[in-house]
């Protein structure tokens, strides 16, 4: 058996699906271990809260949030899979079934009208990047539904050159701070430094999808990461802005050579569901779900 476009659409869709019924297991993991360190009681009841919602969604089929979000696809292509493929119309077509089959909110809209499609399709969208897998024989993909906690608090800035550490952990802190209940936390903050204008976002969205039990390799950028943790957790946001000690589950740093007279900085969110699923399928039409 060989790969076809039908195949391509049913694992976009159930993809898709899984990324909003399924938190993924190290944000779980990472919730019951800041459960059993919390100290307020009211966060202690809402880190179980949301662990209880992940366990019957997971049950029950169904989405952990109403807020379905609009769809991105982080996609890797193996250099030896098939490119006859149209795969951008099998990623619109995946998700316009699922958008319909399941009930999905249609979020995505005009950028000037505000008018939705209610396909969560449209110019465009969904977003998806791509980069190539040397010698692979399958695609994998990662499918990323933005509530829009988790996208619309995000912020980038373009920094001179001088204290960068300095001047980073303060404006990750701000932008944890003004964003406060709104992205749902406990959040997992990705940050892109380094690049360009454009890329340092994409650095900063490929942070914050990065499993929680992964540190940078380079223990600078790792020790970065642990001391942003430490400070944002002493904010005592906590869970859903409500107080105490669990205000982020993680904070991931992706970083890129920039310029040595300008040094750009992003943040992106996830709220605390995680929302996230990577998938493989093969050129022979064999399906993993990781
Ligand atoms: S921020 Fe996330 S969890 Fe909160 S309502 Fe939006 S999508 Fe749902």
């Amino acid at each position: 058996m060989s790969i076809t476009y039908r195949k391509l659409v049913e694992f976009i869709s159930e993809l898709y699906d899984i990324s909003n019924r399924t938190i993924p297991k190290d944000v779980k993991e990472s919730l019951k271990s800041a459960l059993s360190r919390e100290r307020n009681p009211l966060a202690k009841k809402i880190l179980e809260m949301m662990l209880k919602s992940a366990e019957v969604a997971e049950k029950e089929r169904l989405i952990i949030c109403q807020d379905t979000g609009i769809p991105q696809f982080f996609v890797k292509v193996g250099t030896k899979f098939p490119y006859d493929i149209d795969l951008e119309s099998a990623i619109k077509e995946g998700i316009e079934k699922i958008t319909k089959e399941a009930y999905y909110r249609g979020i995505a809209a005009h950028p000037l009208t505000h008018v939705r499609s209610s396909t969560n399709t449209g110019e465009r969208m969904p977003i998806i990047t791509y980069e190539f897998l040397h010698d692979a024989k399958y695609l994998e993909i990662t499918a990323v539904p933005k509530g829009s906690g988790s996208e619309r608090w995000s912020a980038l800035k373009m920094f001179d050159p001088y204290d960068v550490i300095k001047d980073i952990k303060k404006f990750v802190l701000d932008s944890f701070i003004n964003a406060g209940s709104r992205p749902c936390p406990p959040v997992i903050i990705g940050v892109g430094i380094g690049g360009t204008f454009d890329y340092v976002a994409k650095l900063a969205k490929e942070a914050a999808i990065r499993p929680l039990n992964k540190r940078n390799p380079d223990p600078n950028v790792a020790k970065l990461e642990m001391e942003l943790l430490d400070a944002i957790n002493e904010t005592g946001i906590g869970p859903m802005g409500l107080g105490g000690d669990t205000s982020a589950l993680g904070v991931n740093i992706e970083t890129a050579y920039t310029s040595a007279v300008w040094n750009p900085v992003a943040v992106n969110f996830q709220c605390w569901p995680g929302r996230r699923a990577t998938g493989r399928i093969y050129s022979d039409g064999y399906v993993e779900y990781l």
